[in-house]
């Protein structure tokens, strides 16, 4: 009785495996579809400063599906990573991002906005990669100095020498660099200090049970102490309540991201500065 249902287990697995396969090559064949179709848009997230002005927005790719409708992220990167469609898609991406900072250029309530864009770690390792970039600077006219990467710790762990040495390549165009999902890899204080980095984005798993969990609330104390020794700037992610901005700012972190603020919205629903819940002092004043 076993030995049958062991069989019928392993035969049931078997073609589970199969409907996964064939789902993840349905999805590939997607991917590779929409690349050519134009199913995928930029949505962006306001990044808020101390002061509640809006002083960058993330640029995070969605993908418009005529059937699956609105794809998250989630649900392709990883796939656009393991198949390579990740570098059409993420060369799409950038341009996109920088075509953005150069129409902006001559509004005066958007110039100044920082445009962050995620790079995927294939991307950051491919040979041309760092020309790539200052082609699409170049092409698109975009202010090197508006285009922010954000790349994770796991960026660095394959290659630490290769990535540093391409980091410094784009810092000396004028590109700014952050390290998103900071908190959650493998980060080195000693490799740390070596990277010409100009943002430490706090992971949003550490703002979530930021009033719950005193580790959290330690863990945050010590990236804002470092980003301040190392001179770096420092955003916490996920913000999504006034409490957790309280703390937030109690700890001396001042830059925010969040759906407390604004959740990703297409480009013409930005807004250009966010009117703080205020402090209850401001209220009553
Ligand atoms: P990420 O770069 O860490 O982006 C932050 C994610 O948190 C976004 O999810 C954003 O919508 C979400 N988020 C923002 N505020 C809040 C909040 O208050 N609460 C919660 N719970 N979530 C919030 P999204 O857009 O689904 O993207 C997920 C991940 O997919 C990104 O994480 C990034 O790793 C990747 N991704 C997104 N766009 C791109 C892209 O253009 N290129 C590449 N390579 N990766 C991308
Ligand atoms: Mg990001
Ligand atoms: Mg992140
Ligand atoms: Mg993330």
């Amino acid at each position: 009785q076993a030995k049958a249902a062991g069989r019928g287990t392993v035969r049931f697995f078997r073609s589970d495996m199969e409907a996964v396969i064939a789902a993840r090559a349905a999805l590939e064949a997607d991917l590779r579809d929409g690349l050519a179709q134009r199913q995928f848009l930029l949505h962006y997230q306001p990044q808020i400063d101390e002061h509640g002005a809006v002083f960058g927005v993330e640029a995070l790719v969605r993908w418009q599906h005529p059937q699956r409708g609105m794809v998250p992220p989630g649900s392709f990167i990883g796939l656009a990573e393991v198949s390579g469609l990740i570098e059409p898609l993420g060369l799409w991406i950038l341009r996109s991002a920088c075509e953005q900072i150069a129409a902006w250029r001559d509004d005066p309530q958007r110039a100044h906005l920082l445009v962050a864009v995620n790079i995927s770690a294939r991307q950051l390792h491919h040979p041309e990669f760092v020309q790539q970039v200052a082609t699409v600077l170049a092409e698109t006219g975009a202010d090197p100095q508006r285009l922010e990467l954000e790349l994770t710790e796991s960026h660095l762990v394959e290659d630490v020498e290769g990535a540093t040495a391409k980091m410094h390549s784009l810092k000396a165009r004028g590109v700014r660099l952050s390290l998103d999902d900071f908190g959650t890899g493998y980060s080195s204080l000693n490799y740390l200090k070596r990277l010409p980095l100009d943002q430490l984005k706090i992971d949003q798993s550490f703002v979530r049970d930021l009033l719950l969990d005193a580790n959290d609330l330690s863990i945050v104390k010590a990236i804002v102490d470092m980003g301040r020794n190392l001179k770096l700037n420092v955003l916490a992610e996920g913000v999504e309540t006034q409490a957790q901005l309280d703390m937030l700012r109690q700890a001396g972190c001042k830059r925010y991201q969040g759906y407390l603020f604004c959740h990703p919205v297409p480009v013409d629903q930005l807004p250009t500065t966010y009117t703080p819940h205020p402090p209850h002092s401001e209220l009553t004043a």
